[in-house]
């Protein structure tokens, strides 16, 4: 069985209850990952654990080296990825200490060209229309659902550039697109993830209402830790859940994303190129 990542987001820098934990370093053509990954055993199977911000918090999203850290995780074998993430909600109905298993994402990001594999001398174009693994996702939103933690069937998740949260002006307007929650990191990693032929599946946490809300003034950066915790905490449960009952095989196209998506020639692909990206397209390219 390949081997189960998870990426933690804010509030989630660690993982109690991993067995045989084993830090390594994986170096990457696009640079250095955000950390050191934790590999170890959860709930019987291999897991492969990093925090996007790193242990402390000390990467803005706007510097995360996604591509980094889907190739290490690729190159450490891993065939699923579970991302936790917190968000902020757009409607009414997502309370805070909700969860969502995400089913969309709208990109408002400045940093397109970062987000593929395929940027120098190779062209792939991957069907992305529904950025999420829908079997992994079932499975997440199955997993909440049977530890009784309320739990949406699907949602669209806005990423926004950040660091600072939006304008009243952006959340209404975001709100107006029919935008569920917002956040600044997953559609980068799914996309990445898809690209490695990779699962890929967000359990989005909503920590407090964006600022549309009337009660966005009374709420203190104090409320909102408070919140992330509670939400890791429940989190955690969700993930040993998925991962007590995963399966094996995968019965989803995911692992076929690359086989129709490269449009380069084979004969112009540049010879690094080929082997930078060999764990990657070195089944499709002889
Ligand atoms: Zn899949």
């Amino acid at each position: 069985m390949g081997r189960i990542g998870i990426i933690g987001g804010s509030g989630l820098y660690e993982i109690e209850g991993i067995k045989n934990v084993k830090k390594v370093s994986v170096t990457t053509p696009f640079g250095k990952p955000s950390g050191k990954f934790v590999l170890g055993m959860l709930e019987g199977k291999e897991v492969v654990f990093v925090p996007r911000h790193d242990v402390g918090h000390r990467i803005t999203p706007s510097h995360i080296n996604y591509r980094a850290n889907i190739f290490g995780m690729k190159k450490l074998g891993v065939e699923r990825i579970i991302s936790v993430t917190a968000c902020g909600s757009l409607k009414d109905e997502f309370k805070p200490l909700d969860f969502l298993a995400i089913d969309q994402f709208v990109d408002r990001t400045n940093y397109a060209r970062d987000m593929s594999f395929f940027s120098e001398g190779i062209v792939a174009h991957i069907e992305f229309s529904h950025p999420v693994c829908e079997e992994l996702r079932s499975l997440l939103y199955n997993a909440g659902k049977s530890l009784n933690l309320s739990i949406h069937n699907g949602g669209t998740y806005i990423n926004m550039e950040g660091p600072a949260f939006s304008t009243l002006a952006e959340s209404n307007l975001y709100r107006s697109w029919g935008m569920d929650v917002i956040g600044m990191t997953n559609f980068a990693e799914a996309k990445l993830a898809r690209e490695a032929e990779i699962c890929y599946a967000t359990l989005a946490a909503v920590t407090d209402y964006d600022c549309w809300h009337p009660q966005h003034e009374s709420v203190t950066i104090d409320m909102i830790i408070q919140n992330l915790n509670k939400n890791v905490k429940n989190a955690k449960r969700i993930l040993c859940a998925v991962i007590k009952n995963l399966k094996p095989e995968r019965n989803c196209n995911c692992k076929d994303t690359l086989k129709y998506a490269i449009i380069t020639d084979r004969k112009v692909i540049p010879a690094k190129v080929k082997k930078d990206l060999e764990i990657i397209i070195g089944k499709y390219i002889e």
